[in-house]
């Protein structure tokens, strides 16, 4: 049995925040993948020396990203994606700007077609010959198939969590596993158990990433009286790959993480994008939601975009979030406050 952490062997990371990049490929070509949360410091403002400034037109989130990854030595690699406008415009200035190599994938916008597939798996070759240009090694099938197995154990264990712990702590979980592949124990993560009032108003999000220190949005609902059931943002597991299956993982692995993650992940930036309206107003139904919350930033199109679609295809009302980088304003606190008061 192979194991995921190839740390000691590779140190440096390929660093990623697009949910389409799977992590499995990267280790089973012999590097570390590391899909990094944004911190949410570092969106360009006053740095004269970051990649992206406050002028290059990038969303907060995007601006952050790459201006973290790209000041970090730990740094090996950085793969963005083609889903939107700005991830393309960030990967041009990280090849102006910066001496990290950085490695578009281009995700295809058509799903539900073979032909979309095998586009996909194409970038995957493609990704894969990236890694070998790294130093990395050629993803031995044994090797793929057993990392993949890993992946998906430890995945099913970190989303199990999500009935114990509040969401600001379910969101860092995921951001552990999302980083590392493995799944903390409880002792060490310094976890606490939630046990939501009964009289909490069940709550979810949809909506685009969030940097980690946004995590706090959650605490601030949860004073107000909400217990998030569903966490639809980027950050969320809206975001996780399917179950891969294991009938046919060690005939076809690459096939099986295609459709894991590229056939099954709903996204706004879909062609048709419906999987996410579905998967939206499933969990609505299902979790009996009050309310939903809708979370984007400024400068990204791709979910200001679909707001309004968002707002008529729910039967539950609506709270649009803008998030600009920078910490949560009173009148946000207001906004959340008087929403959480008409949802009782
Ligand atoms: S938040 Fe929007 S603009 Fe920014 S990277 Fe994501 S999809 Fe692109």
């Amino acid at each position: 049995m192979f194991s995921v952490n190839t740390r000691l062997d590779t140190p440096k990371r390929v660093v990623f925040t697009s949910p389409f990049v799977p992590p499995e490929w990267i280790a089973a070509h012999g590097l570390v993948p590391w899909r990094k949360t944004s911190d949410g410091c570092h969106n360009g403002s006053g740095s004269s020396g970051a990649p992206v400034n406050v002028e290059a037109g990038v969303c907060s989130y995007m601006s952050s990203f790459i201006n973290e990854v790209t000041s970090d030595p730990r740094t090996l690699a950085v793969i963005l994606t083609t889903t939107c406008d700005q991830m393309r415009r960030g990967a041009d200035l990280i090849r102006l700007r910066s001496r990290v190599p950085c490695f578009l994938m281009n995700i295809p916008s058509t799903c539900g077609t073979p032909q979309a597939d095998a586009l996909y798996q194409q970038e995957l070759e493609r990704l894969g010959k990236f890694c070998l240009s790294l130093g990395g090694k050629r993803a031995e099938p044994e090797r793929l198939v057993s990392i993949l197995l890993e992946y998906d154990i430890n995945r099913r264990m970190v989303l199990s969590r999500q009935k114990e712990l509040s969401a600001g702590d379910f969101a860092r979980e995921l951001q552990f596993f999302g980083e590392s592949g493995k799944v903390r124990n409880e002792h060490d993560a310094g976890l606490s158990c939630a046990r939501p009032s009964t009289e909490a108003v069940p709550v979810g999000f949809i909506g685009g990433p969030m940097t980690a220190r946004q995590f706090d949005l959650f605490d601030v609902f949860a004073d107000h009286g909400a217990e998030i059931v569903f966490n639809g943002t980027e950050s969320g597991e809206r975001a996780f790959p399917s179950r891969f299956d294991l009938r046919r993982i060690t005939a076809e692995p690459e096939r099986v993480l295609t459709e894991a993650y590229f056939s099954a992940i709903p996204d706004v930036f879909q062609r048709p994008n419906d999987r996410i309206f579905s998967w939206m107003e499933k969990e609505v139904a299902e979790r009996r939601v009050r309310g939903v919350v809708f979370i984007r930033h400024v400068w990204c199109d791709k979910w200001h975009a679909e707001l309004f679609r968002f707002r008529d295809a729910l039967k539950v009302p609506l709270l649009d979030i803008e998030l600009d980088g920078g910490r949560m304003n009173e009148r946000t606190r207001n906004r959340i406050g008087a929403f959480m008061e008409g949802l009782r």
